[in-house]
């Protein structure tokens, strides 16, 4: 679909600018998924999330300050951490520079699910899908 509305893409994903607009426009931005933005290193982040959201307040915030005359800002992906389920009630991963694992590491995997579901939705999002 990207390819069809006329952009290069990487497996999928156009690369951005650290503005996060499509090469080439000044007017147009990719975000989530369907954006391929590098590390420091010179590495893809992958598509999580995590990622699309502060994508999505990086662009939310532009778009203001591009209507209004203000500064831009260049995206900055803020790492806060990885988690990953390995079952029911189990699960690793890392945050900051401490690792877990096991039934901690599952734990925090659930409640971030949660947070992030309040977040969107509140509590009635929460009891329609949280698994509690
Ligand atoms: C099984 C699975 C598990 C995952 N687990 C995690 C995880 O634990 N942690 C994590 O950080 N990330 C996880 N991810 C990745 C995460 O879901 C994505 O990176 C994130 O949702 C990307 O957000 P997005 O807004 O780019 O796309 P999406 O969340 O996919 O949103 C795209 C939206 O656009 C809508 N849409 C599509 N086509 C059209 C159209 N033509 N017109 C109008 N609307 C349209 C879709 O219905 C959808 O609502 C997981 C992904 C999968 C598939």
């Amino acid at each position: 679909m990207l390819e069809e509305a006329g952009f290069e893409t990487m497996r999928g994903r156009v690369k951005v600018d650290e503005y996060l607009r499509a090469p080439g426009y000044e007017d147009v931005f990719i975000i989530g998924d369907c954006s391929l933005v590098f590390n420091d290193e010179g590495r893809p982040y992958p598509p999580t999330a995590q990622i699309a959201s502060q994508q999505g307040e990086n662009v939310a915030k532009n778009l203001v300050a591009l209507l209004r005359g203000g500064k831009t800002e260049p995206f900055r992906f803020d790492l806060k951490g990885t988690l990953a389920s390995l079952g029911r009630h189990n699960a690793i991963g890392v945050i900051g520079k401490r690792k877990v694992f096991g039934s901690t590491a599952s734990f925090l995997k659930k409640a971030n699910d949660l947070r992030w579901l309040y977040t969107l939705g509140g509590v009635p999002l929460v009891l329609r899908k949280g698994f509690i």
